[in-house]
């Protein structure tokens, strides 16, 4: 599933991370485990697993809150 990703120099840590997220359908805000981050070709942030909302079930709705933004930009700085 990462193998597009030959040129990345990753130093991150590869430990599952969850993410805050909050739904754009129901508004529901819900941690979701999305496994290893990665930046695809064009540098676009995308996850392992696709989050999948536990309280409507919709996916690709899903809006990153504050705290899932923070999380993921200490993870992009190599800080976690
Ligand atoms: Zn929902």
């Amino acid at each position: 599933m990462l193998t597009h990703s030959p040129g990345l120099d990753n130093q991150h840590n590869t430990h599952n991370m969850i993410v805050n997220f909050k739904c754009g359908s129901c508004n529901h805000v819900y941690n979701f485990e999305i496994g290893t981050p990665v930046l695809d070709k064009s540098f676009k942030l995308a996850f392992e697993i696709n989050p999948v909302c536990p309280g409507c079930g919709a996916r690709d709705k899903e809006l990153l809150t504050e705290m899932g933004q923070s999380i993921l930009t200490m993870w992009q700085m190599g800080e976690i």
